[in-house]
């Protein structure tokens, strides 16, 4: 008879990797799945040639999933529903642009499917009852279970003993007794059960890997909802927008207009390729960052987008500076003062 199946879905982070080998040393065959939302913010920036600081970061869910011996599937949820998803969550956001409990119902029944065309017999996940404010609440955890479609069938190896036996339980397919009862927010029973399970390698810190969770990009997600509906579009975010969002300052000239500048040469470059139905402005013969300009701009907004440009850019303390606007590929040369007054810049600032 062939081992039961198990699916795990996996961050990389500690918990996942501790419920993995939990459940794995029990004799379960497990798969392990990781979603990418185009929202974490690490594997956003491995894709975009790694972190401020030159760094590149791993992909800790392939990682973790190597280090334990566990196939893994790595799915792009991005065009399957998730950006619809997080304009419009039933059960609202979180302190920012985070839905995290229709995020986990989300997940857990894309979870679900894989269950079943695995033919296993559960999912798990590395979830910690009370460690995070609402979404791994006992109530919200009971609550993405049903509306998961999982109900039974979803078990937290980390809390089990905390919460009633799931179905594999029941059927003796897992052994509860080897199960843990862990809570709340301290990492301490985990990095003691790390060393237990001969587990070493986990990323440092924890968590935050997700930018609906960041302040500054709630700021300019909701900033990009709110233009449209005023515009009297669609309320929507599309693909692009997620890498535009995690590229460079972004600044409102007015209702209409935005403006992104570039901070490195790496974000010059993502901006460069996402310069299409935009225009693009950069200093000529000096070095500057590459900025992109969305919406109809003003003459006077376009002088304005072309003072912040020569303000980042070499020319800073110059008289003036020439800055190539090229729209629909056509070029134009706006002669500008870089712009001084940085409280105005911060005003605009999203
Ligand atoms: S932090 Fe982000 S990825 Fe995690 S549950 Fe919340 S919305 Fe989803």
């Amino acid at each position: 008879m062939s081992a039961p199946k198990a699916i795990a879905m996996i961050s990389g982070g500690l918990d996942s990797t501790l419920a993995l080998a939990l459940v794995k040393r029990q004799g379960i065959e497990v798969k392990a799945v990781n979603f990418y939302t185009g929202l974490c913010i690490t594997e956003t920036q491995r894709r975009k040639g790694g972190r401020p600081d030159g760094t590149i970061p791993r992909n800790e869910a392939l990682r973790a999933a190597s280090d334990l011996e566990v196939e893994i599937e790595y799915v792009d949820v991005s065009d399957q529903g998730y950006l619809e998803l997080i304009v419009n969550p039933r059960h609202g956001y979180g302190s920012n642009a985070n839905p995290c409990v229709d995020c986990r119902i989300f997940m857990m029944r894309k979870a679900r499917e894989i269950m079943e065309r695995e033919g296993a017999s559960f999912v798990f996940t590395g979830e910690v009852v009370g460690q995070r404010p609402k979404s791994q609440r006992r109530d919200t955890m009971r609550a993405v279970e049903r509306e998961s479609g999982l109900e039974g069938r979803l078990v937290r190896p980390l809390s089990a003993l905390l919460l009633a036996p799931s179905i594999p339980e029941k059927e003796g397919i897992l052994d509860r007794s080897r199960l843990l009862g862990i809570s709340g927010r301290s990492r301490q029973p985990q990095i003691r059960l790390a060393r237990e399970l001969g587990i070493e390698d986990w990323p440092q810190p924890a968590g935050g890997c997700c930018y609906l969770t960041d302040e500054a990009f709630s700021r300019k997600f909701f900033d990009i909802l709110d233009a449209r509906e005023e515009a009297g579009e669609e309320r929507r975010i599309l693909r692009e927008d997620l890498v535009l969002l995690s590229t460079g300052r972004h600044f409102r000239l007015s209702p209409r207009v935005k403006m992104i500048v570039g901070r490195s040469e790496g974000e010059n470059g993502v901006l460069d390729a996402y310069a299409g139905g935009r225009a693009r402005l950069l200093a000529r013969d000096l070095n500057g960052p590459v900025a992109l300009v969305e919406g109809t701009a003003t003459w006077e907004e376009r002088q304005l987008a072309a003072r912040i440009v020569a303000r980042y850019g070499k020319g800073k303390d110059l008289p003036e500076v020439a800055i190539d606007w090229i729209e629909d590929g056509v070029p134009e040369t706006l002669l500008v003062p870089p712009e001084t007054d940085e409280a105005r810049i911060e005003a605009m600032r999203i």
